[in-house]
């Protein structure tokens, strides 16, 4: 029988936002806000608009996946302001997920990317393996949106 090996973060890891913003400004890799359909539904709700009208003014593709316009020379997410998201009610998914995301799961990763980066690891509540795990389904499911 084979032994699922448990992961680095099953007995929970402490994590809570401290509302630094920095997960909000472009950071090469990864610098995109992806929207999937509900992320554009959700969000243009919040806004009170069509979804239509909010993909055609907020969103572009980039080899063939939405994801909020970003401006060259300005890293800052376009709903940032200073350091808070105005539209935090309808942000996307993968705003809801960081910093569990399934590509930085891995210990070099969470290292380099996760723990010298956001400030908020460390600090707070301990978020459950469990909750953990569900976190990381949901950022895995929303991203068979991208692209739609
Ligand atoms: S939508 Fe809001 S939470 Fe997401 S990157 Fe932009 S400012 Fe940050």
């Amino acid at each position: 029988m084979e032994v699922k090996q448990k992961e680095w973060w099953q007995d929970g890891v402490r994590f809570q936002c401290q509302g630094s913003g920095k997960c909000c400004t472009s950071h090469g890799e990864f610098g995109f806000v992806f929207m999937t359909p509900e992320d554009r539904k959700r969000m243009a709700k919040a806004l009170k608009m069509r979804t239509s009208d909010f993909t055609k003014k907020y969103c572009q593709k980039t080899g063939g996946i939405y994801h909020l316009i970003e401006t060259v020379g300005k890293p800052d997410c376009m709903f940032l302001n200073g350091k808070s998201c105005t539209v935090y009610e309808g942000r996307p998914t993968q705003c809801r997920t960081w910093p569990f995301w399934p590509e930085v799961m891995n210990a070099k990763s969470w290292k380099k990317d996760v723990v010298e980066f956001c400030p908020g690891i460390g600090k707070g509540k301990i978020i459950s393996g469990n909750e953990i795990e569900k976190i990381l389904s949901e950022q895995k499911n929303s991203e068979k949106g991208f692209g739609k």
